[in-house]
């Protein structure tokens, strides 16, 4: 798989997307985010959760500083278990979002992330950068593990997902430690 690329303006408008962008979306059941959809809108109309907002606000900004963003992330089809890496950097007046596969391992499908499938009115909060699963209790459960633990294959019809942030990533990303940072600062060579 190639990496999937798209880029932001300055007023945070997608700019442009590449043809993994198409591909991928296409895969995944998302014709509404093919790039015809999408072009011009604002970013923020696709990320619904606040608290993801703003964590999306910090990186962009440490992006506009000159200072890259890497991080890695799941992203999980219903039969395989996905990790790739995004990088945000600033090209010029834009900030552009690269996600490279780095690995994925076939497992027994999990039927929560096929897009085709009927939803109940049931929301699950799944943490969209580690896949953990908001238990019933507010504690965050991982993936493989919730699935058993709340019986979601057991259920005649599976719950909508609500894509938020678990408490560790958030930590994790508003932390001001520089560890997701591998650029230099701009102007400081
Ligand atoms: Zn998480």
């Amino acid at each position: 798989m190639n990496p999937v690329v798209y880029s932001i303006n300055d007023q945070d408008r997608i700019c442009g997307a590449n043809a993994a962008w198409s591909e991928f979306a296409i895969y995944n059941g998302g014709e509404a985010v093919l790039p015809h959809h999408v072009m011009f809108r604002p970013l923020w109309d696709f990320i619904g959760s606040e608290e993801v907002r703003t964590v999306y606000r910090r990186l962009i900004s440490r992006a506009r500083a000159g200072l890259e963003v890497r991080f890695t992330f799941r992203c999980d089809s219903s039969d395989y278990r996905r990790l790739f890496e995004m990088v945000i950097a600033r090209k010029q007046e834009q900030v552009e979002f690269c996600s490279t596969l780095l690995a994925q391992e076939k497992r027994a499908p999990i039927p929560l992330f096929d897009t085709a499938r009927e939803r109940s009115d049931q929301i699950l909060r799944v943490c969209g950068w580690c896949h953990a699963v908001a238990g019933p209790d507010g504690d965050w459960l991982e993936l493989e593990t919730a699935v058993q633990r709340l019986k979601l294959l057991e259920l005649p019809v599976l719950p909508r997902i609500s894509h938020g942030i678990c408490e560790p990533c958030a930590a994790k990303f508003l932390s001001n430690i520089p560890w997701q940072c591998t650029g230099t600062p701009a102007g400081s060579r």
